[in-house]
């Protein structure tokens, strides 16, 4: 892993992402808002490639860095959650962040502030109350 980090390595990647290619094989385009292509971050190596602060910034910035639910922008207050909310096979934050990823940020993720995060797990029905307080001002 040494040699990752020798100016050789880091001016080749430099050379691949100015040219638009993937920095692990340069052979492929990288996907859009990655610097690595599809089959690479398929291959696992996104875990070694991307260190966890660029994963974080990629998935706030993948899903609009805002909280779903109250419109939260404070980035250290964001956590990427699960819509259906499985909390039984819990996963390592950065599992999570890994598949969203992987899978283009899809809509089964979301983000959600701690206040919100926190709302849904005092209620039975796993909703915020800001959810709750939205749907009854409609109902009303
Ligand atoms: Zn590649
Ligand atoms: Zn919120
Ligand atoms: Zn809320």
């Amino acid at each position: 892993m040494a040699e990752y980090h020798t100016q050789k390595m880091r001016a080749l990647r430099q050379r691949r992402q100015q040219a638009g290619l993937c920095q692990s094989c340069g052979e492929r385009p990288p996907v859009p808002r990655l610097l690595h292509c599809q089959p690479c971050l398929n291959e696992g190596r996104a875990r070694s490639i991307l260190r966890r602060a660029q994963m974080r910034q990629l998935v706030l910035d993948g899903y609009g860095s805002r909280c779903a639910c109250c419109g939260e922008s404070e980035p250290d207050f964001l956590n990427l959650d699960h819509v259906n909310g499985q909390s039984g096979d819990r996963e390592s934050e950065y599992a999570t962040y890994r598949q969203a990823i992987k899978e283009g940020f899809p809509p089964t993720f979301r983000l959600l502030c701690w206040n919100c995060n926190c709302g849904r797990e005092k209620n039975k029905d796993r909703r915020c109350p800001h959810e709750t307080k939205r749907s009854f001002n409609r109902h009303a």
